[in-house]
């Protein structure tokens, strides 16, 4: 008989305006476990109830007061420590600003505040979303979450440009996952396909010029209108070689508000670039978070992995079982995205070709090249053999596909070259659909 030992807990005091910070790892034995005992505190802007307790796994989590607390903490968290300071205060100017342009966008009958949060890489921008999101819904409001950065893929898979509306406070244990049921619908989601927007410049544009006219269309709506959106975009934005896709996602979506998050020549620039006057830009200085903490490589790479693992098995707090079926490589059409085979170079004027190529689909053999691929099923259908659309030269199909969101997506679990099958599982029972499948860089192994 195994005894179990039961997890340390401690509690701890917080004064108006600190906030206790804690890590830990992904283990079961690592999981912390949190209880509001007395007072208000908040995760990232979503508030906790006085009585459950939350669990957090392979987490990095502040939870701040603004009018003091008690705190219960379980287990034995990697790091955890109390700090007295913090930006939340102007932060929470932030929100009132924007609180504040709503308010006149409803009088007025415009569109209510579309911001944009950009800095390096582990400066705090998703958590500063995720509290402007939060705030914004305590306040009634129902905004729009833009996250084109592909590398978290928060909304729904690593490899996405993605938004949807936010009308509950985001779940502070499962926080954005795409079973979780914070949103309620599935978020508009395109594929992408690559860590970085500097991976396929060209076609990270596209998609983002793409997503733009859909979430314009999307802020029409009465209930989402004055509240407007906050978007979250990739660090890789600040580096030179991201200018022009910045400005090009600033142009597309009509940003009229910039937060700039630790990164002083950025601010300048941008300051620069749209002088508030002209632009009816407004660009704010934002200072990062002493709490940030700094993710390598291999902790980025396990939580891309532990988001795809959501995606199929869902969350402690809402399991899924996905459904494991046979595909005949006859049933499914495969397409690569972001690496178009190249011109004969001479043809083309020095440098374009690589370029002009990433936003054309390259036909996959179904194979052995599949093994563990994450697929994302189009919304587009497949043509019938023989129709009109059949026809489709290479060019025309690669613009249908790529203008059309995904439905979802499967992983590829097996691959029977002999009998020209695969096993492929997917969180929804039933037949594959007749789609267009795209594949890119992501692979993943069940664990
Ligand atoms: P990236 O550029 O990689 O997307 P980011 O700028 O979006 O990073 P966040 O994801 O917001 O940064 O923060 C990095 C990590 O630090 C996250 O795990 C987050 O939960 C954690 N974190 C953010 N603020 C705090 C804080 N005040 N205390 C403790 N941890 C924090
Ligand atoms: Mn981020």
């Amino acid at each position: 008989e195994t005894k179990k030992v039961a997890a340390p807990t401690k509690i701890v005091q917080l004064k108006a305006g600190q906030e206790l910070r804690f890590e830990n790892g992904f283990a079961d034995s690592e999981t912390v476990t949190l209880k509001l005992k007395a007072g208000h505190a908040e995760v990232f802007g979503s508030e906790l109830a006085t009585d459950p307790s939350y669990t957090f796994s392979g987490r990095k989590v502040a939870v701040y007061t603004w009018h003091g607390c008690s705190l219960e903490l379980g287990g034995t968290p990697t790091v955890d420590y109390v700090a007295d300071e913090t930006p939340m205060q102007s932060y929470l100017n932030v929100h009132l600003a924007l609180e504040q342009l709503r308010v006149a966008a409803e009088e007025k009958g415009e569109d209510g505040p579309k911001v944009m949060l950009v800095g390096p890489a582990d400066v705090g921008k998703t958590s500063l979303a995720k509290i402007l999101l939060n705030y914004a819904v305590k306040q009634g409001r129902k905004p729009i979450f833009v996250d084109i950065d592909p590398n978290e893929g928060s909304i729904s898979l690593p490899g996405t440009l993605a938004a949807t509306a936010i009308g509950r406070p985001i779940d502070m244990e499962e926080e954005l996952s795409a079973s979780s049921a914070t949103t309620g619908t599935s978020p508009l989601t395109y594929y992408y396909g690559y860590p970085s927007p500097l991976d396929k410049p060209k076609l990270f544009g596209a998609l983002v010029g793409r997503l733009a006219s859909i979430v314009d269309r999307k802020m029409s709506e009465s209930d989402v209108k004055t509240s407007g959106f906050i978007m979250n975009t990739p660090s890789q934005f600040v580096d030179v070689a991201g200018y022009d896709i910045l400005t090009h996602a600033i142009d597309s979506f009509h940003v009229n508000a910039i937060l700039v998050i630790g990164h002083e020549r950025l601010y300048s620039e941008l300051t620069r670039r749209y002088p508030p006057a002209d632009s009816g830009i407004s660009i704010v200085k934002l200072a990062k978070s002493g709490g940030v903490v700094t993710r390598d490589k291999i902790y980025r790479r396990r939580l891309q992995m532990h988001k795809i693992k959501e995606y199929f098995y869902g969350t402690p707090k809402g399991e899924l079982s996905p459904y494991s079926s046979l595909v005949p490589f006859s049933d499914v059409a495969v397409r690569r995205v972001g690496e178009g085979t190249l011109a004969p170079s001479s043809a083309l004027p020095l440098g374009s070709a690589p370029l002009l190529q990433e936003t054309r689909l390259v036909k996959v053999d179904p194979g052995d090249i599949l093994h563990h691929s994450i697929l994302a099923v189009s919304h587009a259908a497949l043509p019938d053999p023989g129709s009109a659309a059949a026809q489709l030269t290479p060019e025309e199909e690669s613009n249908v596909v790529l203008a059309t969101n995904v439905a979802g997506f499967v992983y590829v679990s097996d691959v029977d070259e002999d009998k020209k099958k695969m096993t492929v599982l997917a969180p929804n029972p039933g037949r594959l659909p007749r789609r267009y499948m795209l594949m890119a860089a992501m692979k993943w192994m069940e664990t």
